[in-house]
């Protein structure tokens, strides 16, 4: 497995925390930070800090974990903590944890003092197989998801298998739902590969890199998401309506991949009535979704509430719900307009 170059920055996959350490000598950074939650500060610190005892010059700071935290407030804290401890501008932040972790500590870190280096150490599939690469950084605000942050590269971002022996199931389940969009809209012969894998543990760290190989593909064809990088919303019309149903209305919230399959099984009946995708792909889709996914009880009445969710999405524009569809397996295309009644009847097909 090759270093992957991203935008302007590498993606390592092997010997990742040697990679990581030389990273730190070179720069000759005035002192490092690691952002950890209260699960990788346990699961993942301590397999870092076995490489990280060479530099002495570090100081950690820890946040709870969860979405939850994923605000100003933890912001906050981590400025204030880097003004206690005298970081100046050439301070490293190394963010160890999942999604959260990278996204929050990216966006401290892109702002403090204008700026200051930090690198990812993902630790969720769903953030070493999709977070790792696009250079997006953010929090949410006023119950609003992402919508702070920046388009700020990492130094580098370093993939440990390693640290996926401890993520539970529920978890790789989730990172595994993009897996499987990544070969849906890119790659039928890694989507082929997919869907016979026994899951529940960690995938095979071969597939994690196709998995990068192919969002990095798509994100650096279009760095800002002007146009083609819309393709990695496959399942996210639908999934992301669901999402936030579920964060507001269960007491057991939905995963992100438990939605977003959800999702592309709703956009995939979609682009077999819009797009070209065949019935016989359409069935293998949900098949294989439904199998490895809980099934969700949607009731009726919700319909109109995720419709207006749907239309609130930002990557709408015109207040035109907009999606992307398969026109086949490995294959896609954006911008469909989908109409209320064809997106009842896709939620319609997923209940059965
Ligand atoms: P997360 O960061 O909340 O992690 C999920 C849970 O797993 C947490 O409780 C965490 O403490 C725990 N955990 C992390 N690593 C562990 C390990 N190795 N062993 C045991 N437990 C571990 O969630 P996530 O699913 O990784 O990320 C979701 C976030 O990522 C969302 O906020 C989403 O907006 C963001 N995201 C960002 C991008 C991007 O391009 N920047 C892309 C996708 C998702
Ligand atoms: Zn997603």
């Amino acid at each position: 497995m090759d270093t992957i170059n991203s935008i302007d920055y590498p993606v390592y996959f092997t010997d990742t925390l040697t990679e990581l350490v030389n990273l730190i000598e070179k720069g000759n950074y005035s002192r490092c930070f690691v952002l950890t939650d209260e699960y990788t500060s346990v699961h993942c610190l301590p397999l870092l800090q076995m490489y990280l005892s060479a530099a002495d010059n570090y100081d950690l700071i820890e946040v709870s974990a969860g979405e939850e935290s994923k605000t100003i407030e933890f912001c906050e804290g981590i400025w204030n903590t880097l003004i206690d401890f005298g970081a100046d501008r050439h301070a490293l932040m190394i963010n160890l944890g999942g999604g959260v972790i990278g996204d929050m500590g990216g966006f401290a870190a892109s702002v403090y003092k204008r700026g200051i280096d930090f690198v990812q150490v993902p630790t969720t599939l769903l953030s070493q197989v999709d977070a790792s690469v696009g250079g997006k950084t953010g929090i949410d605000f006023n119950n609003l998801k992402n919508i702070l942050g920046t388009f700020t590269s990492p130094k580098a971002v370093f993939i440990e298998p390693a640290f996926l022996e401890t993520l539970p199931p529920r978890q790789i389940l989730s990172g595994y739902a993009e897996m499987l969009k990544h070969g849906l809209i890119q790659d039928a012969a890694y989507w082929n590969l997919l869907k016979v894998q026994n899951i529940g543990v960690a995938p095979p760290a071969e597939l994690v890199y196709q998995s990068v190989v192919i969002k990095n593909k798509v994100v650096v064809a279009d760095p800002f998401e002007k146009g083609f990088r819309k393709c990695l919303n496959f399942g996210h019309t639908v999934g992301h309506a669901v999402e936030t149903y579920s964060l507001q209305n269960d007491k057991v919230h939905l995963t992100h991949g438990e939605a977003i399959a959800i999702g592309m099984i709703c956009e995939a009946w979609l682009s077999h009535k819009k797009a070209g995708l065949s019935a016989e792909e359409l069935d293998e889709i949900s098949t294989v979704l439904t199998g490895l996914y809980p099934k969700y009880e949607i009731d009726d009445s919700c319909y109109s509430l995720l419709h207006n969710l749907m239309k609130t999405d930002k990557k709408n524009q015109n207040g035109l719900i907009n999606c992307t569809l398969l026109n086949k397996i490995g294959q896609c295309s954006i911008d469909h307009i989908c109409t209320e009644e064809e997106l009842c009847q896709s939620l319609s097909y997923y209940k059965g």
